[in-house]
């Protein structure tokens, strides 16, 4: 924020401005007022000036006609005589009365001499008095010497006032100019503020809009945005036959990264993809983030779906580079959903809908990138069908399980099974849990189920105890299930009902559940140890957490991830894992189970590098439980 834009400045600006303007004001009204007293001095002096004068005169009449008189006594000059004996009264007594004080003082003391003359000109009127008329003349100069005295004395009077009040006026004046000056200086000041404000709320009203279309996050631009240049990207695209596309872009995973990572990693994530995202496209392209982990891409002009693809495919190749987060080296993947205006659809809501369907179905099959065509739509529906059905399942007791065996590596003895979630579906057939276990995650339908699988396991290892076979289950537990403190009781609940011993139950969790929230996760985890049960942690390896966590975890088991134990055999790579996560589970007192054991040569290699438990196709496939019986069975009899 600038010195003008400051709100101090703005309020000195108007205060002072206000005062400078009352100051203007006030000695304009100051200059006019005193004007007009001076007029109204003046006027009153020059009223009593023309008084006196007017007495001049009328004693100048009856002096020219006195002495006329004396030279010829006759109705000629008697006549003018009488008549302006006492012609002056009038003028004296209005000085007397309404004049100023020095005036009231001389007329005051004119009148009675005045009046002594009057008598005296009667006299000589009467009688041709001749001392009279010489004592009359003496009288009338005395008169004129004295009303001289007095006019030339108001003459003084008002050219003394008059350069008293030039003084005062130059005086106002330069106040009045130096009011000006300030004042000019205000409103300058005030106008540079005036305009600093302007540029602020310009500023502001810009930073609104930007931030009304735009992600917080990742500056990229946002729905409204989108929808917006889409709006107008489609009507040209219609008008000119210039088909554009709307790609939809979703990571792979992302969640597992927020999960494990924690959040503000995750915003470094989202923010590394916007980047690539702007740099793999045009600058007339248009990036938005939807929301999540969901990008858009509008590209105008790209004239076919196969150049959109293009586009599509380079923008995965920006995303394949490795990203380093924490210190850890990451791959991102993702997919990319592809609908074209006109091709798909004229309407942009419609278009955002077919490129999200699109994109689903390149997750689903994990193909990267799929155009969208009529047919995925019909599958897209499916999908939201699906997770009603899953409901409805869980419910109704649709789901069912099948049992994998495991056994001890060294010498074979049978010591539990895994609990596999399958799905009859009324029309679908059987559904594989890779299937449906992301959606039961993604819909909140993972605690429930998890609560079905561990009730029927349960129930079934309660059926095989009474039967005479001790057999313990595992059951994979959803990683929200360890954010809800309840579990732990839930668990304990279902243990009490079967009447079986909490140490048959071994629940498999993931690392990146523990990692989503360690502490909330470490009291669930507690709280299970505490009831007796065993933890495993599955699909070792695979996640991106730290091993830190194995410390502080009171858990009993490893279970290493078929992905590095079932090409061992093969691939030295996957062999030195292996040894490695062995060596790892000794140290820290944990069983070490593999999964994936396919061959006798895996099971022998894992033999002698320690593992105390394989599971996989070689022992057995996952069996219905009326199967286990008799493979239980069939295997006891084997062994003996
Ligand atoms: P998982 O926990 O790693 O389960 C082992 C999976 O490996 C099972 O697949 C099993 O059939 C398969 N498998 C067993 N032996 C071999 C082998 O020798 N080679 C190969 N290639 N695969 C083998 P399934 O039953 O399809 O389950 C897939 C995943 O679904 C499971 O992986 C687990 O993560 C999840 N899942 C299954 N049931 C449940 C459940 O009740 N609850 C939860 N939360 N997840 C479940
Ligand atoms: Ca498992
Ligand atoms: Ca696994």
């Amino acid at each position: 924020m600038s010195f003008w834009e400051g709100r101090a400045t703005a309020r000195v600006a108007t205060a002072g401005l206000t005062a400078g303007l009352l100051v203007l004001a006030g000695l304009a009204l100051w200059s006019s007022v005193s004007a007009q007293a001076t007029t109204a001095h003046v006027r009153q002096i020059n009223d009593s000036s023309e008084r006196w004068s007017r007495v001049m005169q009328h004693i100048n009449i009856s002096d020219n006609a006195l002495r006329d008189l004396q030279v010829a006594r006759t109705p000629q000059t008697i006549d003018p005589l009488r008549n302006s004996i006492g012609s002056a009264r009038g003028d004296l007594e209005w000085l007397r009365a309404s004049g100023q004080p020095d005036d009231i003082t001389e007329a005051t003391r004119l009148l009675p001499l005045y009046d002594q003359t009057a008598d005296m000109l009667r006299k000589v009127v009467a009688g041709g008095d001749t001392l009279q008329a010489g004592q009359a003349n003496l009288a009338h100069s005395s008169l004129r010497r004295q009303i001289a005295s007095t006019l030339s004395s108001k003459r003084l009077e008002v050219t003394e006032y008059l350069r008293a009040a030039d003084e005062r006026n130059s005086q106002l004046r330069v106040a009045q100019i130096i009011a000006f000056v300030l004042d000019a200086f205000l409103v300058a000041l005030f106008g540079m503020v005036l305009l600093g404000h302007r540029r602020k709320i310009l500023r502001q009203a810009a930073k609104n809009e930007h931030e009304a279309h735009h992600d917080a996050l990742t500056g990229l631009a946002n729905r409204t945005l989108l929808a917006r240049r889409m709006e107008t990207a489609v009507a040209k695209a219609c008008k000119k036959n210039e088909p554009l596309a709307l790609l939809i872009v979703d990571l792979d995973r992302f969640k597992e990264v927020n999960d494990s990572l924690g959040h503000h990693s995750g915003d470094l994530l989202l923010r590394q993809v916007a980047n690539r995202l702007s740099w793999a496209v045009r600058d007339t392209d248009l990036v938005a983030r939807l929301g999540g982990d969901e990008f858009a891409v509008l590209l105008p002009g790209v004239g076919s779906a196969d150049n959109a693809r293009m586009v599509a495919e380079k923008i995965l190749s920006a995303l394949a580079m490795p990203v380093t987060l924490e210190g850890l080296e990451l791959e991102i993947a993702g997919s990319v959903g592809v609908a074209l205006c006109p091709a798909d659809s004229i309407d942009g809501h419609e278009l955002l809908r077919h490129a999200d369907i699109a994109m689903y179905a390149a997750k689903r099959e994990k193909s990267g990138v799929a155009v969208y065509d009529a047919r995925l739509h019909e599958r897209g529906a499916s999908q939201l069908t699906a997770v009603t059905e899953l409901r409805h399942a869980i419910d109704r007791g649709e789901l069912f399980l099948h049992y994998q065996p495991k056994a001890l590596a060294n010498t074979g003895a049978v010591c539990g099974v895994e609990a596999l979630a399958r799905w009859q579906h009324p029309t679908r057939g059987l559904v594989r849990p890779d299937e449906f276990i992301p959606i039961a995650e993604e819909n909140g339908l993972i605690e429930p189920l998890t609560r079905y699988v561990i009730d029927a396991a349960l129930r079934q290892c309660r059926a095989w105890s009474d039967a005479g076979w001790e057999v313990p289950v595992s059951v994979n537990v959803g990683a929200a299930c360890l954010l809800h403190t309840e579990f732990p009781g839930d668990v304990a609940d279902l243990i009490k009902r079967h009447g079986l011993p909490a140490r048959l139950l071994t629940l498999e969790i993931t690392e990146s559940a523990i990692i989503s929230d360690p502490d909330r996760a470490v009291d669930v985890l507690r709280g299970l140890t505490e009831l007796g049960v065993r933890l495993s942690i599955d699909d070792f390896g695979t996640g991106y957490s730290s091993i830190s966590y194995l410390r502080s975890m009171r858990v009993h088991e490893m279970k290493l991830d078929r992905s590095f134990v079932t090409h061992m055999c093969t691939d030295a790579g996957d062999s030195a894992i292996v040894h490695a996560l062995v060596a790892l589970a000794r140290n820290f007192g944990l069983q070490a189970v593999a999964e994936g054991v396919e061959d006798q040569d895996t099971w022998t290699a894992l033999a002698e590098a320690g593992c105390d438990v394989v599971q996989g196709y070689f022992l057995s496939e996952p069996l219905p439980a009326e199967e286990i019986v008799a493979w239980l069975g069939d295997r006891a009899a084997a062994h003996a």
